[in-house]
């Protein structure tokens, strides 16, 4: 009999479940850019009348939201020069970075955020900085020539591990350094959970959106101590993978609905019974 164990620290953020929330009292949008990342769940979204846009052209006749990743500070102007309606989901605590960072700039320290350029989240911080240096590891920190007083912050879902590896590689060259971890609290919860239980189970399987920054980070610690496999939803399930196996942990990116967590879990009995 296998033992399924989902990780308790699952399923949607505290900030995704707040923009699905605020969303879900307006009637027709426009969502600018996955409001999370989960094909299934935009997709239930636009069922609702709520349509993903990539751009604003000042055609779409509904309110625009922005989403809890947040955006760039050039959207907010385009959207207030269209003098459009905006619904700002922006998880507060990606807000609570731009803070950080302003109040680092205003104290004389050189911005590095540590985050993926290409994220909608790290767009959104890097463009209310003044030309803040962006690394994502190590290779992109060793390119980069730092000034002597350099402020840390960090995107909101980045790895603990990492942000400790690339923090102490600056801290090599860096005089004046001031560290401000802003990985979210539900970030860093997931991220415990998931090594937790990969150290104790014989597989793990991690559920979110193939481009879901967060997912692809729990995938990467939990490969660490077990096989892993990164699915999106029941249907990238293979029963092989499970063959042998008792104990197998489940753990969830933080935009994955509840629902998908559970047809997975199902699916996996159904082939234990197999
Ligand atoms: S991962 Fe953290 S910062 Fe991002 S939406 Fe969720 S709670 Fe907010």
């Amino acid at each position: 009999m296998k033992n399924i164990i989902v990780a308790e620290a699952q399923g949607f953020c505290w900030g995704v479940r707040r923009a699905l929330d605020i969303v879900d009292q307006h009637g027709a949008v426009s969502i600018l850019g996955d409001l999370i990342h989960n094909k299934q769940v935009v997709s239930q979204l636009e069922k609702k009348g709520k349509k993903v846009i990539h751009e604003v052209t000042g055609e779409e006749g509904t309110p625009i939201v922005i989403t809890a990743h947040g955006t760039d500070i050039k959207n907010f102007r385009l959207l207030e020069d269209l003098e459009m309606r905006v619904v700002d989901t922006t998880c507060p605590l990606v807000s609570k970075i731009y803070e950080v960072g302003h109040q680092l700039e205003s104290e004389g320290y050189q911005i590095l955020i540590i985050g993926d350029r290409n994220h909608v989240e790290v767009k959104g911080i890097a463009s209310r900085m003044k030309d803040p240096i962006v690394v994502n590891d190590e290779a992109e920190l060793v390119a980069v020539k730092l000034p002597s007083k350099v402020g840390v912050i960090s995107q909101s879902t980045f790895s603990q591990q990492k942000f400790d590896k690339l923090v102490a590689l600056i801290a090599q060259s860096v005089d004046n350094l001031k560290i401000n971890n802003t990985i979210c609290a539900p970030t860093k919860k997931r991220q415990l959970a998931a090594e937790e239980l990969a150290k104790k189970v014989d597989i793990m399987v991690v559920v979110g959106g193939f481009h879901s920054s967060n997912t692809k980070k729990l995938h990467a610690m939990a490969q660490q101590h077990v096989e892993s496999h990164h699915i999106e939803t029941k249907s990238d399930l293979a029963a092989e993978w499970f063959l042998g196996k008792q104990e197998i942990g489940i753990i969830a990116g933080a935009s994955t609905a509840d629902w998908i967590i559970e047809e997975v879990c199902s699916q996996i009995r159904e082939f234990g019974d197999q």
